[in-house]
């Protein structure tokens, strides 16, 4: 089988008043050694993503988290082991990207972020247009918010170094699907994405 192209963008210049950077699920249980569903590649994104965030909040662009939060009856923990049960060590944010203060953490149950929480309500707001995705698990919450967004109209922004998963075939079918056919960007590293 021959794998598609991914048509990887070096740069992409965004508006920083019109743009946010959205962190998905970058919590202990995803992302620390002792988290209860790690995904080991999710460390080598916690560098890239702080970056990212240090330039997204000098330029003044939103910056917005997600935090995936489960009662301990969630139907979820019928496909996947516990994790980010409501109010845990495992559904804080790991600490090397803590929220500053005033950021907004959109709590949700499912993959999509967007489903009954207030994150397009906080978008629309702000008057963002453009959507930075970055954090794991890259063929699920962070596909599923990328599909979301750009469904709902907002531009995609994606970088290689800033989402994880679980195999490099999952990574590279979150990037097809986010490019092919919810026509976002995929960037070849997060220092490439300027804001001004
Ligand atoms: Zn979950």
């Amino acid at each position: 089988m021959e794998l598609p192209e991914i048509p990887w963008q070096e740069k992409v210049e965004l508006s920083a008043m019109k743009s946010a950077v959205l962190v998905v699920d970058m919590q202990n249980d995803f992302v620390h050694e002792k988290g209860a569903l790690r995904v080991p590649a999710a460390a080598a994104t916690v560098e890239p993503i702080r970056a990212l965030l240090e330039r997204a909040r000098r330029a003044e662009a939103h910056v917005i988290y997600t935090q995936d939060w489960h009662e301990l009856d969630d139907p979820e923990f019928r496909i996947w082991p516990k994790h980010c049960v409501a109010g845990t060590w495992g559904a804080e944010i790991v600490a090397e990207l803590a929220p500053k203060p005033g950021e907004p953490r959109v709590k949700k149950t499912t993959y999509d972020p967007f489903y009954l929480t207030e994150l397009e309500d906080l978008l629309r707001e702000h008057g963002v247009k453009e959507l930075v995705i970055v954090g794991t698990v890259a063929n699920i919450c962070v596909l599923h918010a990328a599909g979301s967004a750009a469904l709902r109209g907002f531009r995609v922004v994606v970088p290689k170094d800033g989402v994880s998963a679980l195999s490099e075939f999952d990574f590279l079918l979150a990037f097809r699907q986010i490019t092919f056919l919810y026509r976002g960007v995929a960037v070849s590293g997060q220092a490439g994405i300027l804001f001004s």
